[in-house]
């Protein structure tokens, strides 16, 4: 029976967060949004077999009143699955705009648990994110400094993350702080209890090392509710007398063939995709003129990957540099270019597992996204990391059991593709 229950503000953060807890010894599964009763059934034993559920939803910058309703749904249905303890996740960099959405969740989540006390700390020192005296750092540079300044959608202008919170929250927000978490669990509780008793509903925390998180994390036991980056996740599942071990990593075994769709432009992915290509790697590019003019691209692709030999992955990509995407975008706009392609590499993606695809990278945040729907997949078993924020995961399709590492652009070393099939052999 599960016993950590968490909401995650967006899917690759779910992700991320799972990641960690298996690295930590949880058995995590993580579901594509809040399940309907009809969907809960058929998810049967997945969500009994397991130490911890993560929720994914897609509340970082919607209104803050969508956030808080999805968040609450997402917690009663967790409660309903009989966990202890709930986890809000949020980003390691804090990301929220000035209306929310991390305050108004803690508020309204820490009224309907009836939790007087939550923590909020984003630290994840071995993703170089880490708070002093409630100053979030990145690598050396302090928040405000770091390139999140310029961020689209959640630009973060001010490091101190107890003035940011508290201007979000309609409650009090105070801060324990680095001196006080070095000196153990014991400490922390005690702090906690002060700050509580003076009628502050969230206290920052410091971190600075995973020793913190370890203290911090035992500190909580007795919360109800825990607000955090992915970071915390190394120190919760003491709690519970859960170490790590070599089979909470565990999946089936892999069969069928072996396919990458990437439809992430980044550096990174870009990187990837030509370092699978210079290995000899059977690769396909789709052309996104060619799909704005209606070509058969997606029967084009399917008849191109059942003439390669069935022991060798294939990569079907959309993956350009910044030049072409600018052409395609012009041309189409940026929102419906990113849609039409996002659409056909999912139709891809589903027809592939259809024809006998059991291994599938997708590369690429949206495109996962896109993908999963496409997939009919709503629970994921997380497997072994591949590399840092991206682990190996087994799902039910609509075409039946499928291995799927979902990489977020800006993830994993070069030769990643290549790396992530020879893990599963
Ligand atoms: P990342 O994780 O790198 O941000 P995403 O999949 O989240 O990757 O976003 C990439 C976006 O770019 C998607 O909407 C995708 O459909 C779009 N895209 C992919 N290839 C192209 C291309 N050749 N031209 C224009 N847009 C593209």
């Amino acid at each position: 029976m599960a016993r950590l229950g968490c909401i995650a503000d967006d899917f690759t953060g779910a992700t991320d967060l799972a990641n960690n807890l298996v690295r930590a010894g949880m058995r995590v599964v993580q579901l594509i949004g809040v399940p309907t009763d009809a969907e809960r059934s058929s998810l049967g034993a997945g969500l009994t077999d397991c130490d911890a559920i993560v929720v994914a939803l897609k509340s970082r910058t919607i209104e803050p009143a969508a956030a808080v309703e999805q968040s609450l749904a997402a917690c009663d249905w967790l409660l309903g699955c009989g966990v202890e303890q709930i986890y809000f996740k949020y980003c390691s960099t804090f990301d929220s705009t000035p209306k929310g959405n991390i305050g108004p969740v803690i508020d309204a989540l820490c009224k309907h648990l009836n939790a007087p006390f939550t923590i909020a700390t984003p630290a994840f020192p071995d993703n170089h994110r880490s708070v002093f005296m409630g100053h979030l750092f990145v690598g050396e540079q302090l928040l405000s400094d770091s390139g999140m300044k310029n961020h689209p959608l959640t630009p973060m202008t001010d490091s101190n993350l107890v003035r940011v919170l508290q201007s979000q929250s309609s409650s009090r927000v105070g801060l324990i702080s680095s001196a006080v978490v070095r000196k153990g669990s014991a400490e922390i509780a005690n702090a906690m209890m002060r700050l509580q008793a003076d009628g502050i509903q969230s206290a920052i925390v410091d971190a600075i090392t995973n020793e913190d998180l370890l203290h911090i994390g035992k500190a909580s036991k007795g919360l109800r509710l825990v607000t955090a980056g992915s970071g915390l996740a190394i120190g919760l599942p003491q709690n519970w007398n859960i170490a790590p071990n070599d089979r909470s990593a565990a999946l089936p075994t892999a069969a069928g063939r072996s396919a990458i769709i990437s439809g992430s432009c980044s550096l990174a992915t870009n990187a990837q995709v030509a370092d699978f290509i210079a290995r000899g790697g059977r690769a396909l590019a789709v052309d996104a003129m060619r799909v704005a003019a209606g070509q058969p691209v997606v029967q084009q692709a399917l008849s191109w990957a059942h003439g390669q030999p069935s022991d060798a992955p294939i990569l079907i990509y959309s993956t350009a540099e910044s030049g072409a995407i600018r052409a395609v975008q012009s041309e189409l706009g940026v929102e419906a270019a990113g849609q039409m392609i996002e659409k056909t590499l999912a139709d891809i993606a589903r027809e592939l597992v259809g024809a006998g695809v059991g291994r599938l990278v997708v590369a690429g945040g949206e495109t996962s996204g896109a993908c999963v729907a496409s997939l009919g997949i709503k629970l994921m078993q997380i497997g072994p990391q591949i590399d840092p924020g991206v682990p190996w995961c087994y799902a039910q399709s609509e075409h039946g059991g499928v291995h799927i590492a979902l990489k977020s652009g800006n993830f994993g070393t070069t030769d990643f593709f290549t790396k992530a099939f020879a893990m599963l052999d």
